[in-house]
This record gives structure tokens, C-alpha cells and sequence, in this order.
């Protein structure tokens, strides 16, 4: 019996029989959440708003209904910090040994501090957010939504990493980017365009990558429930254009967190679903144009 086995439970998302494109993993996890919680129940959310969206992109020339996506189910409960990243980091690097892509459905942000480490070591890291979530410590804890980038790079350095959408810091965390050298592309500047290309260079040299979307990246307009919402964010638009001049690197993972079900009005949980399709998509591009 492998982690998977012990860790996951229940499948949900269906799709066709052909060529596997990703495992899918949920991971109901939101207790260092400081302002509007709920983004535990957000894998479930998610899947069933992909079940109602259109997952063929005539875009990106893939038709999902026709390849496979095994969703695995969630991560079993436990509101530890340190328990879930320890579960989650163990049946990821179990995932990631078998050669799949793996997909997680937040959850709070935290959870990619223990994803992209079980990540190959070439892996570059694509970081979309409103926040940088790099302080020293939030609510007493050294390891929350709010810290965990911050806890990445103390383990792995930033060279591998782009941190885009940001607008939402308090004033120690701007100061610190340059002393992370955290490379940085905020909203201010992708609304100006051009920001495709900066992720075109940045990824220039790499081959592989792991993309983490915040959805609180994305304007309250688009994308209302969210745990920390911020005014000035990106369109979906803009986030699915930045999103595709990923294609052709190889996809080894992504996660799309921080959803928190309880404050949507209908929006939010199709642009997850519809992001869960765009990056599923891609994975499969790289893996096809692999052969
Ligand atoms: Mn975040
Ligand atoms: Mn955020």
C-alpha cells in the first residue's frame, strides 16, 4: 500500500478513457485562514462546477472528453498544518515518481509549500497572487497562507521563482523582495501588457514548471469568494493569456486555491473550473509534444 492509498479517499471528477493527462488530488485544508474561511470545502465546489462547464478548448486544440483525469479524491482531514503538508508532500512525491502530472484543488496556499517540494529539483515555479505571502509570521504561526512563500525560498532560494498579480502586501513585505530577489511581475504591470513575454523569458532557460494560482489573483469582479478578496486584480482574461504562454513547457503540477464556496455567487466557482480545464489542457499539450 502506497500513500495514496492511505492518505485519499472518494473519486469525483470523470472524464474520458483515453490517454491520462493528470492525477487530481483535493486537499480541504483552510485552518490558518485568517479573514474568511471555507476553503476546505473548495475541491468539492470545484468539481462540480466542472461537471456544468465546457471542457473542450477550441484555444488550445485539446478536447478533455476524450483523455483521462483520475481524481484521486481528498486529502484525508486534519486541521495540522505541519500533519496535512507532511501527507500532502508524501503522496505527491509518490505521484510524481509514477511520472504523472499532479493537480491539486485548494484549500489554502499553504499547501504549495509542501507540493512544489516534492517537485523535481529543475522544476521553475510560476506563483499567481494578490499577496506575496512572504511574511516573517502571521497570527503567531511561522507557517500559514500568509508565510509560506516566504518558507519556500528560506528552503529552496527564489532563482526558480515568479511571483505574478501582486498588489496586496503590508509594507516590510515590498521592502523585502528585493532582499528575497523574488522576481516580480504585479498587477500594476500586467495591466499595461506585455507581462507574456517577461513569462516567456523567465521560463526561457527551463524546461519544466509548476504553476500555483491564488484565485484572489484574479479582481473581486471575476472572482468574489476568496479568502482575502483585493481590489485592482487581474481579468480572467489576462490570467488565462498569461496561463497560456506556458505551453509547451512540461507541466508537472499546479494547484488552484483558496476558493472558499460559502461567498460565491456563481462566478468564482466556473472561473476555478474553467482554469482546472486551461491547466489540465496545457499539461497535455506538453506531455503530447513530448513524443
Ligand atoms: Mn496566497
Ligand atoms: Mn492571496
Amino acid at each position: 500500500m502506497g500513500y495514496v492509498d492511505l492518505y485519499l479517499s472518494g473519486r469525483r471528477i470523470s472524464l474520458g478513457e483515453g490517454e491520462e493527462v493528470a492525477k487530481l488530488i483535493g486537499v480541504p485544508f483552510d485552518s490558518t485562514s485568517s479573514y474568511r474561511p471555507g476553503s476546505r470545502f473548495g475541491p468539492d465546489a470545484i468539481r462540480e462546477a466542472f461537471s456544468h462547464i465546457e471542457v473542450y478548448s477550441p484555444e488550445l486544440s485539446v478536447d478533455l472528453e476524450r483523455l483521462r483525469v483520475d481524481d484521486l479524491g481528498n486529502l484525508k482531514f486534519t486541521s495540522n498544518v505541519e500533519e496535512m503538508l507532511d501527507a500532502l508532500g508524501k503522496v505527491v512525491s509518490e505521484l510524481v515518481g509514477e511520472g504523472s502530472t499532479v493537480g491539486i484543488l485548494g484549500g489554502e496556499h499553504t499547501l504549495t509549500l509542501a507540493s512544489f517540494q516534492a517537485m523535481p529539483e529543475d522544476t521553475a515555479l510560476l506563483v499567481f497572487d494578490a499577496h506575496f505571502d512572504i511574511r516573517e509570521e502571521y497570527g503567531g504561526a511561522r507557517v500559514s497562507h500568509a508565510t509560506f512563500l516566504r518558507r519556500l525560498i528560506e528552503k529552496i532560494g527564489s532563482d526558480r521563482i515568479m511571483h505574478l498579480g501582486g498588489r496586496a502586501a503590508c509594507r516590510e513585505e515590498w521592502e523585502s523582495l528585493e532582499e528575497l530577489s523574488l522576481a516580480n511581475v504585479p498587477s500594476s504591470t500586467i495591466m499595461l501588457g506585455g507581462a507574456e513575454r517577461l513569462v516567456k523569458e523567465f521560463l526561457s532557460d527551463k524546461r519544466r514548471v509548476y504553476v500555483s494560482i491564488d484565485l484572489d489573483v484574479l479582481d473581486p469582479a471575476y472572482a468574489p469568494a476568496v479568502g482575502n478578496p483585493e481590489p485592482l486584480g487581474l481579468t480572467t482574461h489576462q490570467l488565462i493569456r498569461l496561463l497560456h504562454s506556458i505551453r509547451g513547457k512540461e507541466v508537472v503540477g499546479f494547484d488552484i486555491c483558496e476558493y472558499t464556496p460559502i461567498y460565491d455567487n456563481g462566478a468564482t466557482g466556473v472561473v476555478a473550473a474553467k482554469l482546472l480545464a486551461d491547466m489540465l489542457s496545457l499539461s497535455y499539450l506538453a506531455r503530447a509534444g513530448g513524443r
